[in-house]
Parts: structure tokens; C-alpha cells; sequence
């Protein structure tokens, strides 16, 4: 499955949060030290990220391996931002490998990104589907899971949710319904949501800063995991974490 990041702080090179780190994103891509599902990530990445002044991030995605794109390494370089959401991905079997469903996915001021599978996809969400208004279902992102769910968070959203809440209500009514695994990653740029249920989830928190992440991106001190069936809430320096209600173990798979 696909491995995550998220980082609120002072502003910093995206190479140097991402492709630099011994176990950063970059080599995550080919060689996860934590992944629970999938060998490499190679189908695909994504960096969605915020620039000063502008509340709507900026997003670049592609449908190769990141160690194969040489022009993001080279932006990655001279461009900084205190907010960034980027994912490597593992296309689960059976769903598209186009740069669409390359996480992060976007709306507004908000990114997103789902590392998991749902399981019985597109039937087990028949019915959780049919509960979208049409046009979120037409504006889907692309043919795959996690645009689904996306589609499902964005509506908690707009219905008033906090992040947090709006993953947890996600989490929670998908795994009433099938199985999978649902770790979650949002951000609007100030703060962070995140669940932990079926794959695993960390973070770090240092002088005004926080990363989220699916693995630590080095072997320094600081990195606490967050237990399965879990959401956390962060903004730069403070980290909140509890139980996602209504969630048994064995409704995450891990
Ligand atoms: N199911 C999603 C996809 O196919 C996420 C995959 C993953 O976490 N590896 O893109």
C-alpha cells in the first residue's frame, strides 16, 4: 500500500523533507521499511503543498515512479512551503494506474490522501455511493477507491465536520459496511487529521513543527506511532490523539 506524509512547520525545501531523509518519501518508493501491504510504490506520487498568501495549495502529480522524474527533483529544490501533503503510491490491483488517482487528491483548500484498499470495492460501497448527492459523484477524482472515499469525506466537510470528524465518520461508517483499510491523511494547510486503521501511522513534533507520516523518515529520536483504530488531529507543535468511535479491531484489517 501506498506510504504518506504530512508536514506543518517553518518553511523548507521539498527536497529536503522528501527525497533527502535516509527513509524519506523518495525511498520509500522502493524500499518501505514499515509497510504492512505492497513491496514498492512505484505506480505513481504525488506533492500538493501551500504557498504564502494563497489558501488553495499547489499539486504535482505523476504516473511514474518519483525516483524516475528528474524535472521534480529539480523544482523540489528551490521550492519551499510550511504545508505539505505528498504520497507514493501502490495502485491496488484491479484500479487505474493514471496520474488522476495519484494522491493528493484536492478541493479547495484541502488535500488528501488514503493508503489502504477498500475491500469488495466498487460493490461493497454500492449503497454508500448512493447516498452522494450526483454531482460529487460525477466530479470524482478518478476510478479508484480512495476518490470514493474522498467523495464521502468532502461531504462531512461541506455538512460542517472538523477534519477530524469528517475522517472518523468515514472510517467508521465504511468499516460498518465492508472490510479494508482506511488511513487517512488531510490537511487545509493549518492543521492535520489522520487515521491509523489497518497500515501504520507516526509522527514527530519539533520546535513549531509537526510531520505526520506512514513511516519515520529517519532514524533520529522523536517518532511516536499512533495504535490502529486511532485519529489524530495536529497543528504545527501540539498532537491530539483518541479512539475513532465505533470501531472494533476486527473491523480494520491489518
Ligand atoms: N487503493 C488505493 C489505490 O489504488 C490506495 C493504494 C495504497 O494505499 N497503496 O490507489
Amino acid at each position: 500500500m501506498c506510504r504518506h506524509l504530512a508536514y506543518l512547520g517553518a518553511p523548507m525545501p521539498l527536497a529536503e523533507l522528501l527525497l533527502a531523509p535516509a527513509y524519506g518519501l523518495l525511498t520509500q518508493s522502493w524500499a518501505p521499511r514499515r509497510q504492512r501491504n505492497g513491496t514498492v510504490n512505484a505506480d505513481g506520487f504525488g506533492v500538493g503543498w501551500y504557498a504564502p498568501g494563497d489558501p488553495v495549495p499547489a499539486r504535482y502529480r505523476r504516473a511514474i515512479p518519483i525516483w524516475a522524474d528528474r524535472s521534480f527533483a529539480d523544482v523540489a529544490r528551490v521550492t519551499s512551503s510550511g504545508a505539505v501533503l505528498a504520497a507514493v503510491r501502490s495502485a491496488t490491483s484491479g484500479m487505474t494506474q493514471e496520474e488522476s488517482a495519484a494522491a493528493p487528491y484536492a478541493h479547495g483548500p484541502w488535500l488528501f490522501s488514503h493508503n489502504g484498499r477498500v475491500e469488495g470495492w466498487p460493490d461493497a460501497l454500492e449503497g454508500l455511493a448512493a447516498s452522494l448527492p450526483p454531482a460529487r459523484l460525477l466530479a470524482l477524482e478518478a476510478q479508484v477507491d480512495s476518490a470514493l472515499l474522498w467523495a464521502l469525506v468532502l461531504e462531512r466537510l461541506a455538512a460542517g465536520d472538523s477534519a477530524g470528524d469528517a475522517l472518523a465518520h468515514v472510517v467508521g461508517t465504511v468499516a460498518a459496511v465492508t472490510g479494508g483499510r482506511l488511513n487517512f491523511l488531510l490537511t487545509d494547510g493549518t492543521g492535520i487529521a489522520a487515521t491509523a486503521a489497518g497500515d501504520t501511522l507516526f509522527w514527530r513534533t519539533g520546535p513549531g513543527n509537526v510531520v505526520v507520516a506512514s513511516e519515520p523518515f529517519d532514524d533520529g529520536p522523536g517518532w511516536h506511532e499512533v495504535p490502529d483504530g486511532c485519529l489524530l488531529t495536529a497543528t504545527a507543535g501540539h498532537i491530539d490523539i483518541r479512539p475513532i468511535p465505533n470501531l472494533t479491531k476486527e473491523q480494520v484489517a491489518p
